[in-house]
């Protein structure tokens, strides 16, 4: 017998290029999977959600976070990226410890499944041994949201430029857990450092093992001053350039890098929010366009900005407008169209995201035959009403708090604005005492007064 729903009633936002959006259309659920969309589906045997007055979508793909940073939450906000460089990586990260990795872990997740993210890029860069890495796969299995698990060096390999090994042995057992489980949550990435951070002859050894094990491999470059080293170049040089790859900000790299990310059929990802506010460069989302590339969007790291969605499709609008409007004001010519549209942001943080992650088959979109990882988005608020563009609305007009029900693999994970099984009094307390202990093993007495000097080591690399 199969465990059916129904969500009747609500305005379909699909994301699919072969579906037009609904008004107010039906989405029946089979198990894991959507079976089937239409303006009316009878069944009789599914339990029914009512979603008149709600905006149904595929839910969010956040394509690139540091998940295990969600315990310094909002730390760096007023901190540049050389700031955060030495907080996060120098002094705060060295200081976890397992269990602060699974909490770290269990309420970022739960944040974002909160806020509509059913799907995480989780870039592991604390991977400082085997129970590091099974606590941080643990918080995210329990909190239940699907992941592609960015397997990444310790903290202590982080800072540019290291000559610190990948733990090669600890990747390939993760691997074989992962890999052979066709319905599970957990996929497996390689999150290597790339030739920013990284001495060449280990980049080469790390993107050899991907290729071996046919593994997804993301890399940051283009980020600030470190990204102007034509880390695109060296890759390809050496040959190392793959379309089973995605790149992380691109901001400074050059027109020709992007040019060769293309031809390689990788794939992009923009953090806009956290990019312009912590000094990564302006967004390349126009030039990235001039050569065929279309980016996903990440929320990167909650030490500086919040972790949903909302914001960071409203920055990615934000941030191309701005510097085109500037352009045309000293110009003095008006501004015929305003490049990048709502309707293309939406897709960028929904089935972009999914192709990112290599899992574009899977999630991303409302198409029969796609796992059931959906968002409920309530239109009775103020914010929302009177509901006269429905996606111009979400991508403009939303928060968080307008999440009504998220399901994931078709498992209802909150409803009625609810998170399920979570209790958050008794989680509040175990995070603040975990946190409190942390800063305290980090020697920051009062991490509200703390301003950590600019990390400038090997800036011109
Ligand atoms: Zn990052």
């Amino acid at each position: 017998m199969k465990d059916r729903i129904l969500i009747r009633g609500s305005m379909i936002l699909s994301q699919d290029p072969d579906y037009r959006d609904v008004p107010k259309g039906d989405v029946l659920i089979e198990d894991n999977r959507i079976e089937a969309v239409a303006e009316k589906i009878v069944c009789e045997d599914a339990r029914i959600i009512d979603g008149k007055h709600k905006i149904l979508l595929p839910g969010f793909v956040d394509a690139h976070r540091h998940n295990w940073e969600s315990m310094l939450r909002s730390i760096g906000v007023d901190w540049t990226l050389g700031q955060y460089f030495t907080a996060v990586k120098k002094t705060l990260g060295p200081a976890y410890q397992p269990d602060d990795i699974y909490l770290a872990q269990y309420i970022g997740a739960l944040e974002c499944l909160d806020s509509g993210i059913t799907t995480l890029f989780d870039w592991f860069h604390n991977n400082n041994g085997p129970e590091y890495c099974d606590a941080a796969i643990e918080g995210l299995k329990d909190a239940g949201i699907r992941t592609v698990f960015g397997f990444s060096n310790s903290i202590y390999g982080e800072l540019p430029v290291s000559t610190v090994p990948l733990d090669y042995s600890d990747f390939r057992r993760i691997k074989n857990a992962y890999s052979a489980s066709g319905d599970s949550l957990i996929s497996l990435a390689l999150a290597t450092r790339g030739p920013q951070f990284l001495s060449m002859e280990l980049v080469e050894k790390e993107m050899r093992l991907a290729r071996d094990t046919d593994t997804l491999t993301a890399i940051h470059v283009g980020d600030g001053i470190w990204g102007r080293s034509r880390p695109v170049i060296k890759l390809y040089e050496k040959g190392l350039l793959h379309s089973d790859m995605t790149f992380i900000h691109c901001n400074t790299l050059s027109d020709e890098e992007l040019m060769l990310i293309s031809q390689s059929g990788a794939k992009v990802v923009s953090c806009p929010e956290v990019e312009m506010n912590m000094g990564h460069g302006f967004l390349p989302t126009l030039r990235e366009r001039e050569v065929g590339l279309e980016p996903a969007l990440g929320v990167d790291v909650c030490t500086s900005i919040p972790g949903d969605m909302f914001g960071v499709m409203r920055s990615m609008l934000a941030g191309v407008r701005a510097v085109v409007n500037d352009t045309a004001l000293k110009k003095g010519t008006p501004v015929e169209q305003l490049p990048i549209l709502a309707t293309e942001v939406l897709k960028f943080a929904t089935l972009n995201g999914a192709k990112a992650c290599n899992l574009g088959q899977k999630t991303g979109s409302i198409t029969p035959g796609k796992a059931a990882d959906l968002v409920l988005l309530d239109t009775d608020m103020l914010n929302m009403m009177p509901m006269n563009h429905g996606v111009n609305a979400v991508v403009e007009a939303a928060h968080p708090g307008n999440i009504d029900m998220v399901m994931v693999a078709g498992k209802i994970v909150k409803e009625q604005k609810k998170m399920l099984g979570v209790n958050l009094p008794k989680l509040k307390r175990r995070v603040e005492q975990a946190a409190y202990a942390l800063f305290e093993r980090a020697g920051i007495a009062k991490p509200e007064e703390w301003i950590p000097p600019v990390y400038e080591e090997n800036h011109k690399s």
